[in-house]
């Protein structure tokens, strides 16, 4: 089954996710079976639903994309005979967003989320979950009014030593030590440069990440130099939160940790993704469950105040049993933060177009894996505190990141609730304004190929530079040269 959208572009990504959700694709050319038809009416909008020809329904007047939703959602539901699912009306990938006017309200918050909620038809589960991420990021977005103009720093750095199976990020496989030199020279003058913008749009970096990719891929003396251009040219806030993503163990050694320490880097996230042997071969990564301890041991000893660590649900063979000892070993390292993942097979991964060779575990087995994670990490003092979706996901489920008391990551609740500028720097890397208003943005995408990005930096940077200029230069209102 697929479905045609006919109506203003702004709605077309709504439509897609509530298509996707009852398993009905886009038609790319020729017929579609379904027709979706949105159309200006006086006071707002108006809907129509077409299926083999016939019309099924039409709405009355929608007077915004929300009631356009559940009119859809709605209709092939009861077209189908597929149920709403646990997050009801809701669509978007980042729900707690929806509760950001709730949140900075005045009065009592709670109720009228909790009633928005109820009225969205989420599952009383998935609503106490998205409340508790909301109450921790209500904590955190309070802090931030007081301060002056936060933005978060974003570099990608997108090589691995090997690509797994389900995975489409890597831009290119490469070996540890390899020459990364010509890379390391381009990334070092677009980190000046973001520098250069963040001084002239009056930025404060309060949060840095290194994602990829796996960063640690570069050797010691490359990192060292990323680094330093980091320290010399961006304005970072005092105590800014610096996290480097070492997702790889067989890319972790004591003298990275300590060049990333003495720089100041203070989170590290090192993703083992599950501890059995038997499935880190299966998915083609190059390290075993010893390499994931040593690891660890390796950056306590280094003195690093924040450990994340990434782990999948619903692993090809993956057992609930694999998922207790997953949690056995949690429990006993207790990093600082644990984000338990679905699986999601990406376009573009290897595993995408072989699925069906895959054994992947059934769907209500991934459920009691997520549900005993939940149960398991909330007993032992974790706190949900953000959460988002991903297309591609097994059933409905969320991506949850926890968290003990008091160690949220700023950036990952900055990032998912989208309402911070990013600057993104490297190959790959997405950089966010956020338009006046706050509820829009604007993106540039850096070319993901290392090749074209080295190419085209200047350009690139300077198009970077342009996604701001609805901000006064500091020169121009300070009367100083920036
Ligand atoms: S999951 Fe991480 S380490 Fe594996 S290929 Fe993707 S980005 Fe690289």
């Amino acid at each position: 089954m697929n479905y045609r959208f006919d109506g203003p572009v702004s709605f077309s990504s709504m439509a897609a996710q509530a298509f996707l959700h009852f398993g009905i694709s886009y038609a790319r050319e020729g017929t579609a079976s379904w027709i979706f038809r949105v159309q200006e009416a006086p006071g707002g909008w108006q809907a129509a639903l077409v299926h083999e020809g016939a019309c099924c329904a039409v709405s009355s007047v929608c007077r915004n994309r929300r009631e356009i939703a559940h009119f859809l959602m709605e209709q092939l539901a009861g077209q189908t005979g597929k149920p709403l699912g646990r997050w009801g009306f809701m669509l978007g990938m980042r729900p707690v967003k929806a509760l950001y006017p709730f949140l900075s309200a005045a009065g009592p918050w709670r109720e009228f989320a909790e009633r928005f909620l109820e009225n969205e038809k989420v599952a009383p589960s998935v609503r106490e979950l998205l409340m508790e991420a909301a109450q921790c990021q209500k904590a955190v977005l309070d802090q931030e009014k007081a301060g002056t103009t936060p933005a978060a720093l974003y570099i990608h750095i997108p090589f691995c030593p090997s690509h797994c199976a389900y995975c489409s990020f890597p831009a290119a496989i490469v070996r540890r030590g390899e020459a990364l030199d010509s890379f390391t020279a381009s990334l070092c003058e677009d980190i000046r440069r973001a520098g250069a913008l963040s001084r002239r749009k009056h930025f404060v970096i309060e949060s840095i990440y290194f994602g990829g990719g796996t960063p640690t891929i570069l050797t010691a003396a490359q990192m060292e130099r990323v680094l330093d251009a980091v320290r010399a040219s961006v304005p970072l806030q005092e105590r800014v939160e610096w996290t480097v993503e070492a997702g790889r163990p067989d890319t972790v050694d004591p003298v990275m940790l300590q060049v990333l320490r003495r720089h100041g880097v203070n989170r590290i996230s090192i993703n083992p993704q599950t501890m059995q042997d038997r499935i880190l071969a299966k998915v083609s990564r190059t390290h075993g469950s010893r390499d994931i301890l040593r690891a660890f041991r390796e950056v306590r000893e280094a003195g690093f105040p924040v450990v994340n660590m990434d782990f999948i649900c619903g692993l090809p063979e993956q057992t609930i049993a694999d998922m207790e000892e997953n949690l056995r070993v949690i429990c006993q390292l207790r990093p600082e933060n644990v984000t338990i993942h679905t699986l999601a097979v990406k376009r573009g991964s290897p595993f995408f177009e072989k699925e069906k060779e895959w054994k992947l575990p059934p769907e209500h087995e991934v459920e009691a894996m997520l549900h005993l994670t939940q149960e398991r990490l909330l007993k032992e003092g974790y706190h949900p505190y953000y959460l988002y979706r991903q297309k591609y996901m097994t059933d409905d489920f969320a991506n949850v990141g926890y968290a003990l008391e008091g160690r949220d990551s700023l950036y990952n609740i900055q990032m998912i609730g989208e309402h911070q500028h990013v600057i993104g720097a490297g190959a790959g890397a997405v950089s966010k304004a956020v338009l006046p208003g706050g509820f829009r943005l604007k993106k540039l995408y850096m070319p993901r190929q290392p090749g074209a990005y080295e190419a085209k930096l200047s350009a690139l940077c300077s198009a970077r530079d342009a996604l701001w200029d609805f901000l006064p230069d500091r020169k121009k209102t300070a009367g100083q040269e920036s």
